[in-house]
């Protein structure tokens, strides 16, 4: 071969190797980036000693902030802290429970984007979100109903289905989406969060707001104008939720939830937040 030609085919083939490296080098701190946001879990919470969960500030009951304390308090609150605890001493390593927090809409992001490292935020356990995220078992039992003004005379989500109604819900809940199936003919009003869906339905902008029957009952117990009528038409089981791909944090949950339901925290925590709300059977709750 001549020289000119050899030369040539040098520089070819140094440019490629150049490419090469610099296309395996930006994949790799690509590749890097991913996993440094979605380390394993477990590994991450004992490394940093806390756990950042994501918790609600809209949700009477299960996660509300309390503008005396600044804190968010609740039943999903207290859970967060109960199993903080029992993996603390699972682990061996004490950890703190850190909360940060989370909308129905914002939730799974959050956890996507690495700024929580679990949230337990009246979440339904549904096969669409378990594509995206894992989920522990079940730690409570919801299902759907409605809120509506008293003396409206809807008794059921059957009286709403007409083109006249509209039903307010929450953004990222699958509230609305459900509520599609139930009452198909109405129009659905989907809000940022719990309190602009309650002044929506005081201002009446819809006749009923629709969401988990503990959820309701804890509006109801602020706003004694408004009433849960017609029981629970899906069936809504709470998990705690953690990136996907993440068995050791969730095996870990699943045994920290037993040991809380076997100790009796758990049962305390439900009669802490739920006995004496009217209209909810707390009793049922118990484990
Ligand atoms: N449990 C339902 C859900 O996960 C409704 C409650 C909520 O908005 O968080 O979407």
């Amino acid at each position: 071969m001549e020289k000119a030609k050899k030369r040539k085919i040098g520089i070819i083939s140094s440019i490629i190797l150049t490419l090469l490296i610099i296309f395996g080098v930006v994949s790799a701190s690509a590749l890097a980036e991913n996993n440094s946001k979605h380390v394993d879990t477990w590994e991450r919470v004992k490394r940093l000693g806390k756990i950042r969960w994501g918790v609600k500030a809209d949700t009477k009951l299960f996660g509300l902030m309390d503008t005396k304390t600044g804190q968010p308090e609740g039943f999903d609150v207290d859970i967060a802290k109960a199993l903080t605890v029992q993996l603390s001493k699972q682990s061996g390593v004490p950890m703190q429970a850190d909360f940060t927090i989370v909308t129905s809409n914002t939730r799974i992001q959050l956890l996507k984007n690495a700024n929580i490292d679990g949230f337990i935020a009246t979440a339904t356990i549904t096969p669409e979100r378990e594509k995206v995220i894992d989920f522990s078992n079940s730690y409570f039992k919801a299902g759907q109903s409605i809120l509506v003004k008293k003396g409206s005379g809807i008794k059921s989500i059957k009286d709403l289905n007409n083109s006249k109604s509209t039903i307010i819900g929450v953004v990222g809940s699958n509230s609305v989406i459900n509520v599609k199936k139930f009452a198909p003919k109405a129009k659905v009003l989907a809000l940022g969060d719990y309190g602009q869906a309650m002044a929506a339905l005081k201002a009446g902008q819809g006749q009923a707001l629709t969401t988990d029957n503990g959820i309701l009952y804890g509006l109801a117990t602020e706003n004694p104008g408004y009433t849960v009528v017609g029981g629970t038409f899906t069936s809504e089981p709470y998990g705690v939720a953690f990136d996907n791909n993440q068995p050791e944090m969730v095996k870990q949950t699943n045994k920290a939830l037993k040991a809380i339901i076997a100790n009796g925290t758990y049962n305390k925590l439900i009669r802490k937040w739920f006995r004496g709300v009217p209209g909810l059977d707390w009793r049922s709750l118990e484990k």
